[in-house]
């Protein structure tokens, strides 16, 4: 997965492919999955979510570029992979996901292989952030959403960095969007294939 996957298509950051590597995959598929818990695409999980491709985590994890020790809310925590690889880069997450049954057993996954300490998971509609802790110097979205919802904007830290897949219902575009003081600077990084992102900023 690393070097075929990750290395050749610019997964270039170390502390990405480290963690990458740090976390077992096959702990966050179903049982009937597990052989292809290392495959090059998403998988299902519960209740209709996927997992998504390892490269698409990988490349998230990379344009995110948390630092050591950083706060990070993640959006979509579905199975709890994406949360657990940025943990591994020593950050501190704060993961929101609609379903309860997701939400929990991600909690308990998460625990068990040890992360509990460094993410905390709640039930709720990420699309309108998590104001407590705002604002955010990180924000990754795992699902698509029409557009840039307003109020993870306004929860972005200077210097922050969200990103976010925004486009149709069924495809989307990776964008970075970075915060510099008053100005926010977006980027393109690539067609993208997400779950809708629901909610109040997102699909009805
Ligand atoms: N990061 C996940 C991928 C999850 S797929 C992983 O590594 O497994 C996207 C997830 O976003 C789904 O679990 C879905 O339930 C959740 N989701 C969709 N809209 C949401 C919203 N408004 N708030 C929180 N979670 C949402």
């Amino acid at each position: 997965m690393l070097g075929v996957q990750l290395r050749a298509r610019g997964i270039v950051d170390e502390r990405v492919l480290a963690a990458m590597a740090a976390v077992p995959r096959e702990r966050f598929v179903p049982t009937e999955s597990r052989e292809e818990a290392y495959a090059d695409r998403a998988l299902r999980i519960a209740a209709g979510q996927t997992i998504s491709q390892p490269y698409m985590v990988a490349l998230m994890t990379q344009l995110l570029d948390p630092p050591l020790g950083c706060r990070v809310l993640e959006i979509g925590t579905g199975s709890g992979y994406q949360a657990a690889v940025i943990a591994a880069m020593g950050c501190d997450v704060l993961g929101v996901e609609r379903l309860a049954e997701l939400a929990s057993s991600a909690r308990e996954r998460l625990e068990a292989l040890g992360f509990g300490a460094r993410v905390e998971i709640r039930v709720g509609d990420g699309s309108l952030g998590w104001a407590a802790g705002a604002p955010w110097p990180r924000i990754i979205v795992a699902a698509g959403a029409p557009s840039v919802p307003d109020e993870l904007v306004a929860q972005l830290a200077d210097g922050g960095r969200l990103v976010i897949p925004v486009g149709g219902r069924r495809d989307q575009e990776l964008l970075l969007v970075e915060r510099r003081g008053p100005k926010l600077v977006t980027t393109d990084h690539g067609p993208c294939v997400f779950v809708p992102l629901r909610g109040a900023g997102g699909w009805a």
